[in-house]
């Protein structure tokens, strides 16, 4: 059994990971050994992923995974992007993101948006990154109630739905998150 920790407070991603997961690989979140969660000062998806995954091997020593997700609006140029969990300030609060972000479109015909989710490993030997990206649009008004964040606003190309309108099971079929891990777990069955 492979074990890894999860560089994740949050108990959705938690979630989506471990339903991605084969045999023979166990995923701890950070949380189980006490690590508190690290503030997100870099700029980039790429920097706060690998500021969390080296946060949580720096305290447990054992192989870390992290992921950073932003939502990029292609109307916005790219915003809220890395700042996407505290779009309408802090504390983050999703209704008020949510909210912010459907009357700063109201009057833009362009609704084009991808997420985009970038995951760290970090052993003592090497840190990888894995990019995963959906391609979709921000609907003119939430829909669904399962999954987090701005599920119920984003519908996937190639779906009449938003993310919170399906269960896991199909998010996994489209998610940013779900194509960062299926290049991250082909790496680790390539490099156990
Ligand atoms: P972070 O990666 O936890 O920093 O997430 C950034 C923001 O994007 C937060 O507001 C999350 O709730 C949101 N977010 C991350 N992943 C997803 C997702 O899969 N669906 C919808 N919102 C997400």
């Amino acid at each position: 059994m492979k074990t890894l920790v999860a560089a994740t407070h949050n108990p959705n991603k938690i979630k989506e990971f471990l339903s991605l997961l084969p045999d023979g690989i166990e995923v701890i979140p950070a949380s189980q050994f006490n690590v508190p969660e690290p503030d997100e000062t870099e700029l980039t998806l790429e920097g706060n992923s690998n500021l969390k995954a080296e946060f949580v091997f720096s305290h447990t020593c054992l192989p870390s995974v992290a992921d950073d997700t932003g939502l990029e609006v292609e109307a916005l140029n790219g915003e809220p992007g890395v700042f996407s969990a505290r779009y309408a300030g802090e504390p983050a609060n999703n209704q008020n993101n949510i909210a912010k972000l459907l009357s700063t479109l109201a009057d833009k015909p362009n609704r084009k948006a991808r997420f985009r989710t970038i995951i760290t490993y970090k052993t003592e030997a090497k840190t990888h990154q894995f990019e995963g990206i959906v391609n979709g649009e921000i609907a003119l008004i939430p829909a669904g109630t399962n999954g987090f964040g701005y599920d119920s606003v984003f519908i996937p190309e190639d779906s009449s739905k938003t993310f919170a309108e399906m269960d896991l099971t199909e998010k996994n079929q489209f998610s940013h998150r779900a194509r960062a891990m299926k290049k991250f777990l082909e790496f680790i069955k390539a490099n156990p």
